[in-house]
């Protein structure tokens, strides 16, 4: 074993570049350090930040109950349960480091593959797949569908429908030939084969993206999943689609329609969901397909990475593991396989 004093002397000989090279190695170490060891205090802040409470039953009559594994654990008085800082979170029953969850976060900031991230970690790819929709599970939860106002740019995108890793052996039917990964559905216009992903987005960002049907969108689906979340004197921008004309009478919504080519009318146009939808099928080009009962989580995946884009790295990477832990969900590896997609 090296002492400090030695590896000094060694660091003399190396070049500039190598020097460049060791120096960006210690400050992720240094990083990943300094995370993994603040990260149980932060979580617990943020999860707790209305006091703390039992997990299984909300009750906040509540006492330490020892250390396991390092782990304090304590123990809820009203229905008896013991439960440590992480029970039903993304970070529950994992037998991996915070160091490994750490590495992992920063991978899907960057928005690797399942595959990419289990080389990067070093894990296998089906945990690299379970650790994904446990992190996304959560995020989901934290998110909510959200709310907007004022101006409101309107439209629907649509992603090929899949059933990718449904298995037979568990019974799965499979309702027609599958289509080849990637490969464009090949009926014309727009069929049941594609899922209809309605967005809206305002002019402070704030962004609701969700799966409301398949085929082509009525005005009775976003009424389903716009009612409520958008508010009084709110002005909808949308294309000439006809459902959003009765979608806002029905709303009474103040309603601009953009028509084909006339995209500049002063502060009403879609130019944003436009510019949003081209970002979000770009992004979803790496994916090969995305498996239509977990589209729902790739959609709240690209919708955290909108909202927090402007954060540095660093933050990112540390909000996506405390966002991941602040509510309470049970997501269990066994009930991934059935798993059924979601529509609001
Ligand atoms: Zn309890």
């Amino acid at each position: 074993m090296k002492n400090v004093g030695n590896i000094k002397a060694d660091i003399r000989n190396l070049s500039d570049v190598e020097l460049q090279d060791l120096f960006n190695f210690i400050g992720e170490i240094m990083t990943l350090n300094s995370l993994s060891n603040n990260l149980p205090k932060d979580c617990r802040e943020s999860r707790f930040s209305k006091g703390e409470i039992c997990p299984h039953c909300n009750s906040d009559n509540i006492i330490k109950n020892g250390k396991l594994c390092g782990k304090q654990r304590y123990k809820c008085k009203t229905c008896g349960k013991t439960f440590n800082d992480f029970t039903k979170s993304a970070l529950s029953y994992t037998k991996l480091s915070l160091e490994t969850w750490i590495e992992y976060a920063k991978c899907m900031v960057l928005g690797y593959s399942i595959r990419k991230c289990a080389d990067i970690v070093n894990i296998c790819v089906k945990t690299s797949f379970y650790m994904r929709h446990k992190i996304l599970d959560a995020v989901r939860m934290f998110m909510g569908i959200g709310n907007v106002e004022g101006v409101v740019e309107m439209d629907e995108t649509f992603v090929a429908e899949s059933f990718k890793g449904n298995h037979m052996k568990s019974g799965f039917v499979m309702p027609r030939p599958p289509r080849k990964r990637g490969k464009q559905v090949k009926k014309r216009g727009i069929s049941n084969e594609q899922v209809c992903v309605a967005t809206a987005i305002d002019r402070n960002n704030d962004l609701i993206i969700e799966m409301v049907c398949k085929g082509r969108v009525r005005h009775s689906d976003l009424e389903r999943l716009y009612k409520g979340r958008i508010s009084d004197n709110s002005i909808i921008c949308t294309d000439s689609h006809k459902s959003y004309i009765q979608f806002a009478t029905n709303l009474k919504l103040d309603h601009k329609r953009i028509m084909r080519g006339h995209y500049k009318n002063g502060i009403y146009h879609i130019n944003h969901i436009n510019s949003l939808h081209s970002k979000f099928k770009e992004w979803m080009l790496r994916f090969h397909g995305v498996s239509t009962k977990f589209l729902v989580n790739y959609l709240y995946w690209f919708k955290w990475l909108q909202n927090f884009s402007e954060d540095k790295e660093i933050i990112k990477n540390k909000n996506l593991l405390i966002h991941s832990t602040i509510n309470f969900v049970d997501t269990k590896i066994n009930n991934f396989k059935g798993r059924k997609p979601i529509f609001v």
